[in-house]
């Protein structure tokens, strides 16, 4: 993008700023047919319950196979369906495999607790007036209990909601939907707010993980974690820690009390049977 610098000197374009201006608009123009020829999937990583190790759920993740740019993280896509709307067709897609993989791995694992599934919201979800119904309607058709779900919503979009957003949220929570607040701690929200909204899941973000690398970690770090987990529940929130990486973070995080974790120590995000086997390992040992 050329610029004026005033007068008459201009900058030079930056090749490599318009040729990510050129593919981002060829994948936001690509998008709606992306999703009708079935160009996207999901990938799922493990929740481990922090006491005992056992896998607990997953958090659904969508990826985008693009023909010409091979697979396509959410960070390159999620951003331009929001953009256009598109994130709201997306997302209900997303929901409905989400939770229709939910109830498959409820019938190959039989009687023991089932495998939760969490699924990320976009704010442009949470505007969306078809949010409640959608959900419910998944969730019958599918025959998944409302408890099996939890809808991850970003700190950052709910700062400063006002009643009219947080009503559909309210809805699911009143029928058993989890609502976790996801990336907290990056969004500088005020702590006392934490009561008023229905979130019953704080997820802190990876930044506080990463100052758990060495053990033992920074003694700030760790009275910031400890003073947010005791908030948590004395609010009667869970709290899952993203991003776990060593098994040194994983043993601070649980003498913090932490509740479940996520991260590549344990499993990276992947297809749906990897997840039903590491389950079934679990049950077994
Ligand atoms: P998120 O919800 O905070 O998801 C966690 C991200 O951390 C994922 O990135 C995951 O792959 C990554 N991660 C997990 N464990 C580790 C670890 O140990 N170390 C590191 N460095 N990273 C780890 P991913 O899959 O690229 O997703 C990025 C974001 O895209 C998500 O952040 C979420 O906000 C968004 N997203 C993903 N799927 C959806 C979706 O279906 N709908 C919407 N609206 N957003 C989505
Ligand atoms: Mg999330
Ligand atoms: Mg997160
Ligand atoms: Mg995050």
């Amino acid at each position: 993008r050329a610029k004026s610098a005033g007068g008459n000197r201009f900058e030079l374009a930056d090749p490599e700023a318009d040729a990510r201006a050129i593919t981002r608009h060829g994948l936001t123009t690509a998008l709606p047919a992306a999703l009708e020829r079935g160009e996207f999937f999901i990938e799922y990583q493990p929740l481990v319950h922090l006491g005992d190790g056992s896998v607990r759920g997953a958090e659904a993740l969508v990826r985008w196979l693009h023909p010409q740019h091979g697979v396509l993280g959410p960070d390159r896509f999620i951003p331009l369906a929001e953009h256009t709307g598109l994130i709201v067709p997306l997302g209900r897609w997303v929901l409905e495999q989400s939770v229709g993989q939910a109830r498959q791995w409820r019938e190959r694992h039989g009687d023991t607790e089932p495998l939760r599934i969490n699924v990320n919201l976009s704010p442009c979800q949470l505007t969306h007036p078809g949010l409640v119904q959608d959900t419910v309607d998944i969730l019958e058709r599918s025959g998944v209990a409302p408890q099996t779900l939890c809808l991850e919503v970003t700190e950052s979009a709910l700062i400063g909601a006002d009643d009219d957003l947080l009503k559909p949220l309210r809805r699911l929570a009143e029928m058993g939907v989890d609502i976790a607040l996801d990336d907290f701690g990056t969004g500088y929200s005020n702590l006392a707010n934490l009561r008023r909204l229905p979130v019953s899941v704080l997820k802190l973000d990876r930044s506080f993980t990463q100052g758990m690398q060495q053990f033992p970690a920074d003694p700030v770090d760790l009275k910031i974690v400890e003073g947010i987990v005791s908030l948590a529940h004395s609010l009667d929130l869970a709290v899952t820690v993203e991003g776990v990486e060593t098994g040194a973070q994983a043993e601070q995080l649980r003498i913090l009390g932490c509740d479940t974790a996520q991260g590549w120590y344990y499993a990276r995000p992947g297809p749906p049977e990897r997840l039903h086997e590491l389950a079934l390992v679990d049950a077994a040992g």
